[in-house]
């Protein structure tokens, strides 16, 4: 490992400035129709989303997780295979250098907090296309300030800026955010509402008690076991006419197979067990994610599965989702499927 890369260091020392410039020239070249390969290949990988089945709940966490990529340049890319829907064009242009990653970000971006400060519109692919167009042909568009300021008169925009998070030696961070106007409101009025608490609380303290807050309301983990009786048939106890009508016994005792009866304990005990998303991919790697977990019967109901927590796994809902079209595909065609 030395000796090579010493053997290298070596080689280009030994080279004239002349043939480094045209050789770093030429690899710069190379990377650009690498990046534009790698953008297509991202753009295809997603339609067909077979993220989903190396474990990842999404691109980005495949190409973060196990591509290794930074954080900002998955993103980029993402950003890039995305366009390459509207505009197929910008292949080209990414593989000559007319535009650059960085710029296609600002573009995504610009898009996205259209969308959002307008519910409902939608920027057309002819739109993006332009906006492609002015900062391929705008020749001061190269920086990332400069592009920012296209984007932003073009869409007719106040750009949000990007949200930055620092961390601190002890593990704490300080997040700069952008709230809408409204969303400010409603932090502030959270803040007013929790003043009994903290009198003087700032606004960071807020944002914190308010995911607190959340999270014993909604984090199956933290729920505390309440059991509640099965609910009276409406038939028995309100209709006093239909008595001769009278269900039979077996007829008002939960199926011991109904999805509806999974118990509590059960529930809590699955989420206490498998804290995350089960589902695992060809290598054992397993997804891990704990957001919308749901109860998957690994068999199923219909073929005599049962509520028993064996019989149980937690799963976030993009792969339970996956594991159902997965089954479907199985049943259609037994073969085709393996
Ligand atoms: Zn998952």
């Amino acid at each position: 490992m030395f000796l090579k890369s010493e053997g290298i260091t070596m080689s280009l020392k030994s080279l004239s400035n002349e043939t480094l410039t045209e050789k770093l020239r030429d690899l710069s070249k190379r990377d650009l129709r690498l990046t534009a390969e790698i953008v297509s290949h991202i753009h295809e990988f997603m339609i067909r989303r077979i993220y989903l089945d190396h474990g990842s709940t999404s691109i980005f966490g495949y190409l973060t997780d196990q591509l290794g990529y930074p954080r900002a340049t998955a993103q980029n890319r993402i950003d890039a295979a995305r366009l390459l829907d509207a505009v197929p064009e910008i292949k080209e242009d990414l593989a000559t250098g007319k535009i650059n990653l960085g710029q296609i970000t600002l573009i995504s971006m610009g898009v996205r907090q259209v969308e959002k400060e307008n519910p409902g519109t939608k920027v057309s692919n002819d739109q993006k296309r332009h906006l492609v167009e002015t900062i391929v042909n705008t020749s001061n568009a190269k920086s990332d300030s400069a592009a920012a300021q296209v984007v932003a008169q073009e869409l007719n925009i106040k750009l949000d800026p990007v949200e930055k998070v620092r961390v601190h030696q002890d593990g704490s961070v300080t997040i700069e955010v952008h709230l809408s106007k409204e969303e400010f409101e409603n932090l502030k009025r959270v803040r007013d509402l929790n003043t009994h608490k903290n009198h003087n609380a700032k606004l960071g303290e807020t944002v914190a008690e308010a995911a607190k807050f959340f999270l014993e309301k909604k984090d199956p983990r933290k729920l505390k076991t309440k059991i509640k009786p099965p609910r009276p048939n409406p038939t028995i106890s309100s209709n006093p006419n239909l008595k001769s009508e009278l269900p039979t016994l077996g007829s008002i005792v939960p199926k011991q197979n109904s999805r509806k009866y999974i118990s509590v304990y059960v529930v809590r005990a699955l989420h206490q067990r498998d804290k995350s998303c089960r589902w695992t991919d060809p290598t054992g790697r397993s997804c891990g994610s704990t957001y919308q977990l749901q109860i998957d019967h690994i068999k199923g109901l219909a073929d005599g599965g049962t509520n028993d927590i064996e019989n149980l796994e937690l799963k976030c809902a993009i792969h339970n989702r996956r594991k159902f079209e997965l089954e479907r595909a199985l049943a259609k065609s037994p073969t085709a499927a393996q």
